[in-house]
Order: structure tokens, then C-alpha cells, then sequence
């Protein structure tokens, strides 16, 4: 059995800062000083438990933070939420990801110029609902279906959440520029980091007789690799780690590929790969033993 890893998976530059940014918080405070995430710093259980373990407090909502330091995650936060947080008293370390703040920042220019803002995204995503807070009134669409709360007419800057695949923003843009809309103003907010991992992971899935991808079953881009690898290799499995997998799906399949989200760890991916190896390693009629790993 031949297990390959996509070329490019796992953790992107902005979680990895956050998370770098959580240990040194957490390293450096006192005993007494309580450090809390505002949501989990990343979509992924048992990173969140180490977090956990290490000191870190994981609150849901900024009611709950009663001083100490507060951690923004990489997904960002809404400007009254950052009031609030200041207001109790607590010191803000901000890890929003550069790209999340782009995408803010270039929302906000375009209500100021006067357009309908249009967000290509998930409405209930930690992101989107961060960028429509900072704005006066944003509508956020995910199926073609919601273009029917656009006024007729508008001048539209459109934009789209971080982790959305390009195919998925063009379709919507498509179906915008069917509509009766007066301008559009299209940026692309989209994170190559992302959309490398989505292109590695389409490809790997095409050679290989059995797919996994790597993940928190709340991640949003985990959950985006594995149905884009769906449409392409049936036998594709979202799995958060090697403790899900059922070895059953494995009998007859000489080449296994896997990839992994933007919040899984690389500890995750190599404890996976490494089980896999062992039970190549075991199969006497195994083909190819050797795992081939680019990453
Ligand atoms: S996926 Fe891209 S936008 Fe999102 S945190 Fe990672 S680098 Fe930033």
C-alpha cells in the first residue's frame, strides 16, 4: 500500500500564529493571571485540549471574561467586541490573521464608498460574522437562492470569506452578474494558503484509490477539502484523527492519499501516516511499502 501526502496541508501561516501567539501568552503570564480565548483558537479538538491543558480558557462569549489577558483568534473579532473585552478590563492580544484583516479592512472601504456590501460566505462562519460586525449592513450569501434579498439596482462591492474555493466564489459571482444590479465591485479576498491546499489535495485525490482528509469536524476548510475531494474520489473520508478510521476501508486499495485542514496539526497528520506505514508495513502482499511524503 502506497501512502501519499499532499504537497501542501496542514496548518497555514495564520493559525500557526496563533497558536505561537497562545504558548507565548501562556509562557509568560503569571500564575494568577487568567489567559482565555475569545472561541477556540482553532477548529480542532485535541489542539484545543493541549491549549487547555497548557492554561489556556476557551470563553464563548465576551460576558464570560472577567479580566486577565483575552487571545483574538486567527478568525478575527467584531469592532464592539473588542469594546466590550476592553471595557472589562482585560488585555487584548490580537492574532487575527493578516488576510482575515485584509478582507475587513477592504469591506469597510467599500461601504464607505457608498456600495451594498456582499460577502460570498458562510453567515454563521466566526470570520464572516466578524467583517459583517464591522460594518453598517452587509449581506452575506451562500446559494444562488439568497440573491433575492439584494435590492434591484444596487451598487454592489463584493467580497468573500477567506476560505472559500475559487470555483465557489466565481459560480456566485456568475450568478450576480446575471442579476439586475446597477455596479459591481468585485475583490478578491480569497487566501492563497487555502487555495494551495485545496489544488494539492483535488490533485492528490485523483491518483489515489482512497482519500482522507485530516481535520476538526467544525472546521469550515476541512470541511470544504473533503467535499471537494468528494467530487472526485468517492472513497474521500473526513476524519479528525487516526482514532476514527475504520482499517476496513482499506482492504483492497494499494494507494492511499491524505491531506489536512488549515487548523489540524502536524502532529496529527504524522501520527495518521505513521499507523498507515505500520499496517503497509504488515501486509504481505503489499505492492509499493514505502510512503512517498513531499510535504
Ligand atoms: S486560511 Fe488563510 S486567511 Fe485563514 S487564517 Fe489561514 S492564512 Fe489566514
Amino acid at each position: 500500500m502506497k501512502v501519499i501526502v499532499a504537497n501542501k496541508c496542514g496548518f497555514c501561516p495564520g493559525v500557526r500564529n496563533a497558536i505561537s501567539t497562545a504558548e507565548k501568552l501562556l509562557e509568560e503570564a503569571s500564575d494568577t493571571e487568567c489567559v482565555c480565548s475569545l472561541g477556540p483558537v482553532i477548529h480542532n479538538r485535541d489542539e484545543v485540549n493541549r491549549l487547555e491543558q497548557a492554561g489556556l480558557t476557551v470563553v464563548e462569549s465576551v460576558e464570560d471574561i472577567q479580566g486577565g489577558s483575552v487571545l483574538i483568534r486567527s478568525h478575527g473579532a467584531a469592532p464592539n467586541q473588542f469594546d466590550k473585552i476592553k471595557a472589562r478590563g482585560a488585555n487584548i492580544v490580537d492574532a487575527t490573521c493578516v488576510l482575515v484583516k485584509r478582507l475587513q479592512e477592504i469591506a469597510r472601504q467599500l461601504e464607505d464608498d457608498g456600495l451594498q456590501v456582499i460577502i460570498i460566505g458562510e453567515k454563521n462562519h466566526p470570520e464572516v460574522q466578524a467583517v459583517v460586525g464591522g460594518l453598517k449592513q452587509a449581506i452575506v450569501i451562500a446559494v444562488q437562492e439568497d440573491l433575492a434579498r439584494i435590492p434591484d439596482g444596487a451598487r454592489l462591492g463584493i467580497v468573500s470569506q477567506t476560505t472559500q474555493s475559487p470555483e465557489q466564489f466565481s459560480a456566485m459571482l456568475g450568478a450576480i452578474a446575471g442579476g439586475n444590479f446597477r455596479e459591481l465591485h468585485v475583490i478578491n479576498t480569497l487566501c492563497r494558503e487555502s487555495r494551495k491546499r485545496q489544488e494539492a489535495a483535488v490533485a492528490l485525490c485523483k491518483k489515489v484509490d482512497i482519500m482522507f482528509v485530516l481535520g476538526g469536524l467544525h472546521s469550515a476548510n476541512t470541511a470544504r477539502l473533503a467535499e471537494m475531494c468528494q467530487k472526485f474520489n468517492r472513497h474521500t473520508y473526513h476524519l479528525q484523527n487516526w482514532t476514527d478510521l475504520d482499517t476496513g476501508l482499506l482492504t483492497g486499495k494499494s494507494s492511499v492519499g491524505v491531506t489536512a485542514g488549515a487548523s489540524t496539526p502536524d502532529r496529527i497528520i504524522d501520527e495518521f501516516v505513521r499507523h498507515l506505514e505500520s499496517l503497509a508495513d504488515q501486509d504481505p502482499d503489499a505492492s509499493v511499502p514505502a510512503s512517498e511524503n513531499s510535504r
